[in-house]
């Protein structure tokens, strides 16, 4: 069936295929339906009630983070009509495609999309995505963009913003109550933001919990039908936030593991449970895992401005890895893969 063909209003052949105003009886029976009816990276356009304006969502950059993409097929199904026009990114449909499903954040040997929104730009087929997307997006001259995720681990769900500006705020407060406000810069989507076409990212909580779907779905039902989704009254804005994260990495040459007791002759073996610790404080006396080797040789700290000493932050009792002081840790992930590519958790002094 003939349904995700490109757009004749799109000038270069391009990546994305487009799909104007699709039919609900035409998007398949479920949101796993839904995407096996994509072909490849998607652009959906919808005409909302006010066509003078358009909103963005962007979801499924990351192939195994499909909370949005549930939110907006319920929200296909239904038919529902948007207050502007709106376009809708579903860029990793292949990722998302390979069996099982929903288990790759991207294709094997391939470049992660949300590290790809940097110029000059790259030239792998998914920086090329990642450009058409920038494209399609500044050709339709949006009022905002919300991009949502999912956590790689269990988490309370939280917005993050590279400004502190009252319209990222209020774009993250359609949706949660925790607002991250970061100055590292790892070539994300929301990285593009402007004056005039605020970013940010959403991230709804882990693949796997039941909270994250339906608060994809109610915020994306607000981002869809609101009159007004920049100016939030106050009392919608009881925000939390948390200013300039750090990440924790692994450290170039180590290894990772997860586990009750030190698994890696030379590496980092973190504790399964460091997951219950999303948005809870840790302490000296909390053990996070062990360390085989130095502190130094094996993780390393990064904000904004570069590395800083992990002594610092951590210290080793006979392997055993503690905090040295209290901290604040997020986006904490059990996913060795991601501890590896990306880092293990995001840490804030408390
Ligand atoms: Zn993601």
């Amino acid at each position: 069936m003939e349904v995700a063909r490109k757009d004749a209003a799109v000038a270069a052949p391009g990546l994305f295929h487009h799909w104007r105003d699709p039919d609900p009886h035409a998007i398949g029976a479920s949101a796993v339906e839904f995407l096996h009816r994509l072909r490849g990276p998607t652009c959906i356009h919808l005409t909302g009630n006010d066509s003078s304006r358009l909103r963005v969502v962007a979801t499924l950059l990351h192939g195994n983070e499909p909370g949005g993409l549930f939110a907006l097929y319920e929200l296909l199904r239904l038919g529902l009509r948007p207050a502007v026009d709106m376009l809708c990114f579903i860029p990793s449909v292949d990722a998302a495609k390979q069996e099982p499903g929903f288990v790759y954040r991207m294709l094997p040997h391939c470049k992660d999309l949300n590290r790809c929104f940097t110029t000059p730009w790259g030239d792998t087929e998914v920086d090329r995505v990642a450009g058409e997307m920038m494209e399609l997006i500044d050709a339709a001259r949006p009022e905002c963009v919300v991009d949502v995720h999912n956590t790689s681990g269990s988490s309370p769900s939280f917005g993050i913003s590279t400004v502190m500006a009252p319209q990222h705020a209020a774009l993250i407060s359609l949706f949660t109550q925790r607002m991250i406000v970061t100055d590292l810069r790892l070539g994300s989507l929301m990285e593009r933001t402007r004056d005039d076409m605020p970013i940010i990212t959403i991230e709804c909580g882990g693949a796997e919990d039941r909270e994250s779907t339906l608060l994809a779905g109610e915020g994306l039902t607000r981002y869809f039908t609101f009159e007004n989704v920049l100016e939030a009254s106050q009392s919608e804005m009881s925000l939390e936030y948390f200013h300039h994260p750090m990440r924790l990495e692994l450290a170039p040459g180590s290894e990772i593991a997860y586990g009750e007791h030190s698994l890696l002759a030379d590496g980092v073996t973190l504790l399964p449970s460091v997951e219950n610790y999303n948005f809870g404080h840790v302490g000296a006396d909390t053990l996070l895992g062990f360390v085989s080797g130095a502190l130094a040789g094996n993780l390393r700290i990064r904000n904004g401005n570069g590395e800083l000493p992990v002594a610092e932050y951590f210290q080793l009792v006979e392997g055993r890895l503690y905090p040295k002081r209290k901290l604040k840790l997020f986006m904490v992930t059990t996913n060795p893969e991601i501890a590896r590519k990306d880092c293990m958790f995001y840490l804030t002094e408390a």
